[in-house]
């Protein structure tokens, strides 16, 4: 049997339709501006996510470098999400080569930061102190969507305090489809947004900075700078823009496998499953069925992360038939235990 895997949203494979609009775009070296394919995609997402200018990467941990290098000067401080990917997750990049300091601070349990708890780590202006430059959002966070109005607001603080908002929109597109609303009304709140075209989207590669022209421009030299810098690369832009013109919209299905799959695995007295709010699972696994249950799911073919808390992702590489198998086969560990 082939595997089932609920690992990521990332491991999805490019589709026959894709691969064949792969093979036949347009392309030259974009180091020269000159690849056609990319020039469209940068174009496309700028006009749809209602941005001057757009900016392909290789990844969204570049993309997201990017930002913090064109927001932040060495010296700098940009205060973030505790939990958040560009923080723990981005091997310290910032801090590592950019000479940003990160000012974590704690999510709260819907995954965002609280008003109270920014104001007060902005530093005052004072040589004693790193210059707080910016406030980064992720958004779904964990799966998570911020509600509207708190983007509002953050907005609202952020332009009072003169601090600049970038949105690490990895996973927008699942916060605006679960909102059933344009992305629009979500990246309009921020001066940055970057957004991956390989997770749920089913993108082999790359990642979309989005902001004013001037922005994409200094991003421009930092992505080179990093090696980012790609020559025909249009092939995978035609990937990227494929799944975002075609493949946004059925990300309401993931989220209602989600919620059968989560629903399915709650009947499980063991498992402490939080319900979903779009296409991320967390199941806490009793101590003593951690390892068992794992080792079980793994020689079945069902791949996901995690032992005593586990993480299960829906994606457009599993569809409801997968998830009903996962769902019997979890069930039958737990019937001989
Ligand atoms: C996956 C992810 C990224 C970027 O990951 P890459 O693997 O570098 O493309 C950034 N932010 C969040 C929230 C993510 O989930």
């Amino acid at each position: 049997m082939q595997p089932i895997d609920f690992r990521s949203d990332t491991v999805t494979r490019p589709s026959a339709e894709m691969r064949r609009i792969m093979a036949s775009a347009e392309v030259g070296d974009d180091v020269f501006h000159d690849d056609p394919s990319i020039n469209h995609l940068e174009h496309y997402a700028a006009e749809s996510l209602g941005f001057e200018a757009a900016l392909f990467a290789p990844s969204g941990t570049q993309t997201n470098l990017i930002a913090l290098l064109v927001h932040c000067q060495r010296g700098d401080e940009y205060l973030v999400g505790q939990d958040a990917h560009t923080y723990k997750y981005e091997g310290g990049g910032a801090a590592v080569l950019g000479s940003i300091q990160p000012q974590p601070i704690s999510n709260q349990p819907d995954g965002s930061i609280a008003l109270s708890d920014i104001t007060a780590a902005i530093k005052p202006d004072d040589f004693h102190f790193a210059r707080t430059r910016l406030l980064a959002l992720e958004n779904t966070i964990g799966g998570k969507v911020l509600p509207l109005e708190y983007l509002a607001a953050a907005e609202k603080l952020a332009r009072d305090r003169g601090l600049g908002l970038h949105l690490d929109g990895a996973r927008l597109f699942n916060a605006s489809v679960k909102l059933g609303i344009e992305a629009q009304k979500i990246t309009r709140h921020f001066d940055s947004v970057s957004v991956c075209l390989s997770k749920g989207l089913g993108a082999p590669v790359g990642s979309l900075l989005l902001g004013s022209r001037d922005f994409v421009h200094a991003g421009r030299r930092w992505r080179k700078m990093l090696g980012g810098g790609m020559r025909q690369a249009g092939i995978l832009a035609a990937a990227g823009e494929y799944a975002l013109r075609n493949n946004v919209q059925r990300l309401a299905e993931d989220h209602a496998n989600a919620a059968i799959l989560a629903n399915g695995l709650a009947k499980v007295p063991a498992l402490k499953v939080t319900l979903p709010q779009t296409n991320i699972v967390f199941v806490d696994v009793a101590a003593e069925h951690a390892e068992k249950f794992a080792k079980h799911l793994a020689t079945q073919n069902i791949l996901v992360t995690g032992s005593t808390r586990q993480r299960w992702v829906t994606h457009l590489d599993v569809d409801r038939a997968q998830v009903g198998t996962a769902l019997r086969i979890a069930h039958e560990y737990f019937a001989g235990n």
